[in-house]
């Protein structure tokens, strides 16, 4: 059966709800600051704690887990990150594991990051200690979710897509869909990138649900 799949965008940034056969899973968390927005979307929804079993990161990146550390606590949910993005939460460096020097910033990126840097005031990321280390191996039918974790690394060397059996695919940071063709606005590491797009290509996706901006056809990105 389709799980049902609910959009929470976070202002620019997208969290995603699946209603599972045995509770919920939230895909990325948003930044703290639209915590607020996030607990009402949730409670819309008749996600509440005791019932989100499963807080997945596509990386670890704060505007995806920054609030991942307060649904751990509050919703009692287990929270999983593949390991080589584990150090970015646990420490709060986000460069961690990412080449010093990234292949690609792309200019509006770097016009987030000043604004980000020099007009909010984005208070410190709250670091925690996940439940989960995820790799591709990792059953998210226990989970009663029909799904599996795949690998893309790039954007960070530990993220990660989830494909559903019925070939959606939330890619995390992978590709941005803001504006014109998806495309992906920051990458560490363009061979791995690379390597993950084509992975992408290879596997039967029909849809792709992206980290930023509106959901679109994997046709949009690799033709028919
Ligand atoms: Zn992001």
């Amino acid at each position: 059966m389709p799980q049902a799949i609910i959009v929470i965008d976070l202002g620019g940034v997208n969290c995603y709800l699946i209603k599972t056969t045995t509770g919920f899973i939230l895909i990325d968390t948003g930044f703290a600051s639209k915590r607020a927005d996030l607990e009402k979307a949730l409670e819309a929804a008749g996600c509440k704690p005791g019932n989100l079993s499963l807080v997945i990161l596509t990386h670890g990146d704060a505007d995806h887990a920054d609030n991942a550390a307060y649904l751990q606590a509050k919703y009692g949910a287990k929270i999983a990150i593949h390991p080589d993005d584990a150090g970015m939460v646990e420490s709060g460096n986000m460069g961690i594991n990412r080449k010093a020097r990234p292949d690609r910033i792309a200019f509006f990126f770097r016009v987030m990051m000043w604004v980000t840097s020099h007009l909010t005031q984005s208070p410190k990321f709250e670091v925690f200690k996940p439940d989960l280390m995820i790799g591709e191996d990792f059953k998210l039918a226990g989970y009663g979710f029909d799904a599996q974790v795949v690998r893309l690394p790039g954007h960070s060397k530990g993220s990660v897509g989830i494909l559903t059996a019925e070939g959606d695919l939330f890619c995390g940071d992978l590709l941005y869909h803001f504006m014109g063709k998806p495309a992906c606005l920051f990458i560490s590491d363009q061979a791995d990138y690379d390597a993950s797009l084509e992975k992408v290509r290879r596997l039967k996706v029909k849809t792709i649900y992206p980290g930023h901006g509106k959901a679109f056809p994997a046709e949009a990105i690799f033709g028919k």
